[in-house]
């Protein structure tokens, strides 16, 4: 399978594939692509199923893993100015890497360039509140655990010193309590328990 055939398959998320490949045990149709809760893609063969009672397979066993084509993203790396690519690992944490970088599963060592950053999923949203200790707004903080805080929106993390910049106000909400919100998406400091 070509490289150029996954990711237009990955990238406009068509998960509902329809191809004629052929399932190499005994040759009945393959189905259509099934993502896993992690991200990652595979097709059964379309005479096997699973049952959740035996927990067995049943007719034929075949399993195809679909390697998720990493998406070209429109920066540079920093080390050698090739393109980065965002990859999604089989924890669905997301990184950018390096085009050039890879894996020799061979000789088990990375090739090419190996600048990796990774991605958190933690996102925020503005909010119509002001924070009580500098009066700037607050944004609602999200971790991708799912945690919520209500934070002040000047403050920040500062990843090469480790350490916060600016307001450190912060309210953890419980969970199932909703603050008014709207969309919006910025970098954040990691949560204080990670998973
Ligand atoms: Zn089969
Ligand atoms: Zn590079
Ligand atoms: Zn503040």
């Amino acid at each position: 399978m070509s490289y150029s055939y996954l990711r237009a398959n990955t990238k406009y998320s068509t998960l509902k594939i329809m191809n004629e490949e052929k399932c190499p045990k005994c040759g009945a149709p393959l189905s259509e692509v099934i993502e896993t809760p992690t991200g990652k893609k595979l097709q059964r063969c379309s005479t096997g199923s699973w049952n959740k009672e035996t927990k067995k397979n049943e007719g034929c066993d075949y399993v195809k893993w679909l390697e998720v084509a990493p998406e070209e993203l429109d920066e540079k790396c920093p080390k050698c100015g090739n393109p980065l690519v965002l990859q999604v690992t089989r924890f669905g944490k997301k990184m950018k890497k390096c085009s050039t970088g890879g894996w020799d599963s061979k000789e088990k060592k990375a090739t090419g360039c190996d600048y990796v950053e990774w991605i958190s999923n933690n996102k925020t949203e503005p909010l119509d509140m002001d924070c009580p200790e500098c009066g700037n707004k607050l944004v609602l903080f999200t971790t991708s655990t799912g945690k919520k805080a209500e934070k002040c929106s000047t403050g920040g993390w500062d990843s090469k010193a480790k350490k916060a910049t600016g307001c450190t106000y912060i309210r953890w909400l419980k969970p199932g309590e909703v603050p008014v919100s709207s969309a919006g998406e910025e970098f954040l400091p990691p949560p204080p328990t990670e998973e």
